[in-house]
């Protein structure tokens, strides 16, 4: 429809925008942290000097952080694609992803009963899931059950995280894949998770659809295409 194309248009040209700034800010980052690298080198000894310098650095490195999230946004970052058994990449995410959860939220796995083929990089997908289970856990502050499943529907492979969260309403919907929207508080939310999914998965073909309701939860969707060859299995 008219408004889907608006929308792809839209979200097109914050992705050019948001590219460019975020290639360009990333070759700055190069400069500051090599000088800060040198400098730490020929300072030897004076601990207030090597305090500011330490503290630039993780500046720097959460700068750089916020830069890979802008460029997973708008494609800009390189994948690494092979194939692999969705199944696979879910199951051995399966501790990280309960670790991230904290206790009160149950986490379960309804994967589809055959190898789900995708072509894709293995890190960004597993970094999606991670992003999308921790939305997931912030909307059940009181806990809840986190289902994640794979499944196979019209040429198309499905990873969907559902959560029985607080949900959403259509106005937020509408603005979740931009970058820097959050309605999380100050220092809780940078508004890049679901940024960085959403260019992650148009980078690898595919799409991400969110289906969700005021007080009834969500499911967010990765469609991924299906692997034509077992090169790289
Ligand atoms: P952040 O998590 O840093 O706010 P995201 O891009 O991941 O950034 O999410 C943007 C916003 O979308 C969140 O602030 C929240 O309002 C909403 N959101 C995302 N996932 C969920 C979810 N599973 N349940 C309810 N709201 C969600």
């Amino acid at each position: 429809t008219e408004d889907m194309l608006r929308q792809s248009q839209k979200m097109e040209a914050v992705g050019q925008l948001t590219g460019g700034i975020a290639h360009d800010f990333n070759n700055l980052l190069t400069v500051i942290v090599a000088n800060v690298e040198r400098a730490r080198r020929l300072v030897d000894g004076d601990e207030r000097v090597e305090k500011s310098l330490s503290n630039a650095m993780t500046g720097a490195e959460r700068a750089a952080t916020l830069t890979d999230r802008l460029l997973a946004f708008s494609r800009r970052q390189p994948l690494q694609p092979a194939v692999y058994d969705l199944n696979i990449i879910v199951t051995e995410s399966r501790d990280l992803l309960e670790q991230s959860l904290g206790t009160g939220i149950k986490l379960s796995l309804m994967l589809a009963p055959h190898p789900m083929l995708i072509e894709t990089d293995r890190n960004q997908t597993e970094n999606a899931l991670l992003n999308l289970a921790i939305n997931a856990r912030d909307a059940m502050p009181v806990g809840g059950q986190l289902t994640i499943s794979t499944d196979e529907t019209q040429n198309k492979i499905l990873l969907s995280v559902k959560d029985t969260g607080e949900g959403m309403s259509a106005e937020v919907i509408e603005h979740v894949f931009e970058p820097f929207f959050t309605t999380k508080a100050v220092g809780h939310g940078t508004g890049l998770g679901l940024s960085q999914v959403y260019g992650f998965a148009k980078q690898s073909g595919g799409d991400v659809t969110v289906d969700s309701t005021v007080g009834g939860g969500t499911t967010v969707s990765i469609i991924f295409a299906i692997a034509k060859s077992l090169e790289g299995l």
